[in-house]
C-alpha cells in the first residue's frame, strides 16, 4: 500500500470519528490501568460493569489494597481469570505504592515491571492516558492492518513496528482507536461488512466481499 492511500484511509477514518476514545470506563490513569488488566479476554462492557462499582469505592493503589486479594475478588468475579487477575492487580499496587509514590509510570519499560502489565497494555495506558503515540496492537488491529494492507505483518510486534513507521505522523496518536474500533464493528473477524465499509475502495483483501 502507498502512502497516498494510507493518508485517504486515516483522512475517512477521522472524518467519521475525530476523537475516538477507548471503550473502557475510566477517570484517572490509575483507573485506566486496572480496567485494561482486567480487559484481557473479556468485554469492555464486562469490564465497565465491574469497574463501576469497583472505582467508586477503591481506585487508588492504597484503597485497592485496603480491600485486600479476597475484597478486590469480590468485585471483579463475573470477569474471566479474575482470580490471577486480581493477583496480579494487588501485586502491582504493592509495586506502585513502594516504587512510584502511588502514581502510574510513563515509562513501557517501568509499566512491563508491573505483574500482569504486557506491552500491549502499556502501550494503551501510554498512548490514552499520557498522549504519547503507541501502537497497542490487539487482534482488531492485527487483521485489519493485514487485510487492508495498512502494515502487513506475521505478528503482532511487526504490524506495530510498521504501523509506527507507516503511519502518517498526524494521525499517529489516534490510529490505533480507529483500527480498533473498525475492526470490532466493520472488518469483523468473521463475514467483515466491506458493504459498509467505508474504505472498501482503498482496502487491499483480495476477499473482500462488495456486491
Ligand atoms: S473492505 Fe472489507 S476487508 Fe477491507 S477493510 Fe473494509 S470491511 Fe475490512
Amino acid at each position: 500500500m502507498n502512502k497516498e492511500k494510507r493518508t485517504e484511509i486515516f483522512t475517512r477514518l477521522r472524518a467519521e470519528n475525530p476523537s475516538p476514545e477507548t471503550e473502557l470506563a475510566y477517570d484517572t490513569p490509575f483507573e485506566l490501568l486496572v480496567a485494561v488488566t482486567l480487559s484481557a479476554q473479556a468485554t469492555d462492557k464486562g469490564v465497565n460493569k465491574a469497574t463501576a462499582k469497583l472505582f467508586p469505592v477503591a481506585n487508588t493503589p492504597e484503597a485497592i489494597l485496603k480491600l485486600g486479594l479476597e475484597g478486590l475478588k469480590e468485585y471483579i468475579r463475573t470477569i474471566g481469570l479474575y482470580n490471577s487477575k486480581a493477583e496480579n492487580i494487588i501485586k502491582a499496587c504493592e509495586i506502585l505504592v513502594t516504587k512510584h509514590d502511588s502514581e502510574v509510570p510513563q515509562t513501557r519499560d517501568e509499566l512491563t515491571e508491573l505483574p500482569g502489565v504486557g506491552r500491549k497494555t502499556a502501550n494503551v495506558v501510554l498512548n490514552t492516558a499520557f498522549g504519547q503515540p503507541t501502537m497497542a496492537v490487539d487482534t482488531h488491529i492485527f487483521r485489519v492492518s493485514n487485510r487492508t494492507g495498512i502494515a502487513k505483518g506475521k505478528d503482532v510486534r511487526q504490524v506495530e513496528d510498521r504501523l509506527l513507521r507507516l503511519t502518517p505522523k498526524e494521525f499517529l496518536l489516534d490510529a490505533h482507536h480507529w483500527l480498533i474500533l473498525h475492526g470490532r464493528y466493520i472488518c469483523t473477524a468473521r463475514s467483515p461488512k466491506c458493504n459498509a465499509c467505508l474504505i472498501s475502495d482503498l482496502c487491499e483483501y483480495k476477499e473482500k466481499t462488495l456486491d
